[in-house]
């Protein structure tokens, strides 16, 4: 499904609570209480959707990207937390009315406690919510927080539910009772899908760990082979989801870039790992034979919508290399002859992942290789600072701007930097693929 035609139906579901109000629901009354309800329908049904742009679902996170998922899920929560948060505040006018004693077209409100407490239990859930997700990396391990997340949003999404069957003048049509089901019903089996159905199907597909070897300065290399199964189906650019030595429930996931090609690695996956924090840190501990988990594949940074791109432009930085080294082994290993080129930022030399195979590929003509290092040693003859519009235009053939795939993927202040750049240089937008390692 397009990203276009996804776009048009999660509007098409928000905003189904208001039309159905208007359609199914009383006459309207004054302005602030029309506002007040209407906050409150469209910040529900937000929040109902968001348990699928959790950014587990293919169909959606296959076609935005991963990233852009992720930030849609961040900035629409947000929206609804405002809007929710206002909701209460702005019913204005009489409420001597009980809840079912509402004449048509009144200004009356239920106030009645079976109504209210489910409103009041969901809106202090949705503010920690939402703190807790601001705070995240400061407070919490990422798993625990994860676990937090999961169950206070459903809490809070059940007692939003509860709250407006109860409470709400318009969820009283049966069309927007069923919705509001409905899209509850949803939101349950989306985090069942990803908490259930996909941690049985990773017990029954494992995979065990084949290697870990050093790479560069803190970055290392894992292999991964299925275990009794055929192994996973992917393309360049994809990403997974693995966990080491846990169970297939556990909530220690971390996404990586597959960095390994179909044509080239066969059924084993490689992956570029940096050391980071506490689980990729210890990642050179980890032995062979460790049994592993993978759930993929995601991401959006594949080439299979641009099969008449004429060549291939790759922009790394860092631990960025990943998916490039995924694409280069593939276009090697089908014998692609398109041109490439790869421009590879890093701080130091130290920190080059992979280097004597992009090396060999650049001497048999197969790539043009710009290594830029914004802290190069002495007597450095390559390129120096960062990836900018000069850089770009000093090694991209003039074609490349227009006919050209650009695929982007590093630290989001360069993937920001080129992106604007390679605008500026009119590479349309369209030609320009990208993904950055965190959601922030
Ligand atoms: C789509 C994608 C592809 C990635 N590919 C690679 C790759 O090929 N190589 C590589 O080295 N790194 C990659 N990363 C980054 C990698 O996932 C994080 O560095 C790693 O998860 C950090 O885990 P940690 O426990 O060591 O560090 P922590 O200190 O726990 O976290 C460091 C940062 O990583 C984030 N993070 C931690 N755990 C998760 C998680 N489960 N899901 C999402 N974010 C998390 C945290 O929010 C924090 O910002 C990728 C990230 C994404 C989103």
């Amino acid at each position: 499904m397009p990203a276009s035609l996804l776009s048009i139906l999660y509007l098409v579901v928000v905003c189904a609570p208001m039309a159905l109000a208007v359609l199914f629901g009383p006459p309207a009354r004054s302005l602030w209480n029309e506002l007040a309800t209407g906050l409150g329908l469209t910040g529900l049904a937000i929040i109902l959707v968001e348990f699928v742009l959790s950014g587990r679902f293919r169909v959606i996170s296959g076609r935005m990207g991963m990233d852009v998922t992720m930030r849609m899920h961040q900035l629409l929560a947000r929206a609804a937390t405002v809007m929710i948060l206002l909701h209460p505040f702005l019913y204005r006018g009489p409420h001597r009315y009980r809840h079912g004693q509402t004449p048509p077209g009144s200004e009356a409100l239920d106030f009645g406690f079976a109504g209210l407490w489910p409103g009041i239990l969901a809106w202090l859930l949705l503010g920690a919510v939402m703190v807790m997700a601001l705070q995240r990396d400061a407070l919490y391990r990422h798993e625990i927080w994860r676990f937090f997340h999961g169950v206070m949003a459903l809490a809070l999404a059940g007692f939003g539910v509860l709250h407006a069957l109860r409470a709400g003048r318009y969820s009283e049509a049966p069309q927007l009772a069923w919705l509001w089901i409905g899209l509850f019903a949803i939101a349950v089996l989306s985090l069942a899908w990803v908490y259930l159905a996909k941690p049985l199907y990773k017990l029954a597909h494992p995979w065990t760990v084949t290697g870990v070897t050093p790479l560069a300065d803190r970055i290392w290399e894992l292999r991964l082979a299925p275990n009794g199964h055929k192994g996973l189906r992917y393309k360049p650019g994809h990403f997974a989801w693995i966990s080491l030595g846990r169970s297939a429930f556990s909530l220690n996931e971390n996404p990586f870039s597959i960095a390994s090609a179909p044509a080239a690695d066969g059924t084993e996956l490689r992956f570029v790992i940096k050391e980071l924090g506490d689980f990729t840190n210890r990642i050179g501990q980890i032995t062979p034979g460790t049994r592993a988990y993978v759930d993929a594949p995601f991401g959006a940074l594949t080439l299979d919508r641009h099969p008449s791109a004429e060549g291939i432009a790759l922009v790394a930085g860092g631990v960025g290399i990943a998916p490039m080294l995924s694409h280069l082994r593939q276009l090697k290993a089908d014998g692609d002859p398109r041109p490439r080129t790869l421009f590879y930022g890093n701080r130091e030399t130290a920190q080059i992942a992979c280097g004597p195979e992009l090396d060999a590929m650049a001497q048999a003509g197969d790539l043009d290789l710009v290594h830029v290092l914004s802290d190069p040693p002495k007597g450095w003859t390559g390129e120096a600072g960062f990836v900018t519009q000069a850089l770009l235009l000093r090694h991209l053939p003039p074609e490349a701007l227009t006919r050209w795939v650009f695929v982007l993927c590093g630290p989001p202040p360069m993937l920001e930097a080129v992106e604007t750049a390679l605008m500026e240089m009119g590479v349309p937008s369209r030609n320009i693929l990208l993904e950055q390692f965190s959601y922030d």
